[in-house]
């Protein structure tokens, strides 16, 4: 089974998880990926990885090319599903700053919005993860129906939820007391693993780190809007914390959450149908 490639807009993250992967896979059948492997263009193969999002017309014009010769096709990563860190350039701000007088010429031309890539291809399988981890290529390539992917992060994390262990305000992403048994949302962090689907292993909050998400909503929320992640996340701190509500929700909102709710930006606001569940991994 011969896979490649292809990269549009986005950090190159991807391909490097994927390369992480080393000796677990056959890189044999790796027919293309520029940063390794670089053929004139994406040849025919059964499977195309595509990670990054649609950024440019460059990025159409190849998407559309691969689209054509491949059996199946993965979007793989938050850009290639939401737009992700390619989204970024929607924002006014950062879309004045490239088109300022001192750029204009070095960047190519950016479409008036990122897409993700199923607006314009036919996507069969859905990897999230910003990048996914080496592990969850391998499973996809080597064994798709080992990949269970129904729960949430919480599931792989481990960390305990003492009932009489109630914060009552949001502390720094990393303490120095920080338990390392006891869940980090015990502790007063913004940790999203309650709504988060798994298939990571967990290692941000096994490290002591908050989940922020990387890896999208659950089965439970994928096919509802950021709404229903918002309401959710909400009800998990009131239940476990004594935190003002209005601290959790401005938290929330906040650029440190921002890859994750890239993930629902193309719900809300471009008015895409949501993913079919069984074709996310
Ligand atoms: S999903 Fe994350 S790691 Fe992958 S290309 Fe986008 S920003 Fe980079
Ligand atoms: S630390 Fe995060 S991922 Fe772990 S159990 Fe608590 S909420 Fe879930
Ligand atoms: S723990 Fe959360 S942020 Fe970390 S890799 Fe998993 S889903 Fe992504």
């Amino acid at each position: 089974m011969q896979f490649a490639v292809l990269q549009l807009t986005g950090c190159a993250g991807c391909e490097v998880s994927l390369l992480n992967a080393g000796d677990e896979l056959d890189l044999a059948k790796l027919a293309y990926m520029p940063l390794v492997v670089s053929t004139h263009d994406v040849p025919e193969v059964d499977i195309l990885l595509v990670t990054g999002g649609i950024r440019t017309d460059e990025d159409l014009f190849k998407l559309r090319e691969a689209a054509s010769k491949v059996k199946k096709i993965v979007a793989v990563g938050t850009c290639a599903i939401s737009g992700g860190v390619a989204g970024l350039g929607d924002r006014h701000d950062i879309r004045k700053h490239f088109l300022a007088t001192t750029h204009q010429g070095r960047v190519p031309r950016m479409l008036p919005k990122c897409k993700p890539i199923d607006t314009e291809a036919e996507v069969d399988i859905y990897l999230p993860g910003c990048p996914p981890v080496p592990d969850l290529y391998v499973k996809l390539l080597n064994d798709p129906g080992s990949l269970k992917t129904t729960s949430i992060v919480c599931k792989e994390c481990g960390r305990r939820k003492p009932k009489d262990l109630r914060p009552t305000k949001l502390t720094e992403s990393i303490h120095k007391d920080e338990d390392p048994n006891v869940c980090l949302v015990k502790q007063g962090q913004l940790c999203v693993g309650t709504s988060t689907r798994n298939g990571c292993g967990a290692p941000c909050p096994k490290a002591g780190f908050p989940c922020v998400g990387c890896r999208g909503p659950s089965n439970n929320l994928i096919e509802k809007d950021a709404n229903a992640w918002f309401e959710s996340l909400a009800n998990v701190f009131r239940r476990m914390t004594d935190i003002d509500p209005e601290e959790i929700n401005e938290a929330l909102r906040s650029p440190h959450l921002a890859l994750f709710l890239f993930q629902f930006s193309d719900y809300t606001e471009t008015e895409l149908e949501s993913r079919p569940k069984e074709k996310v991994l």
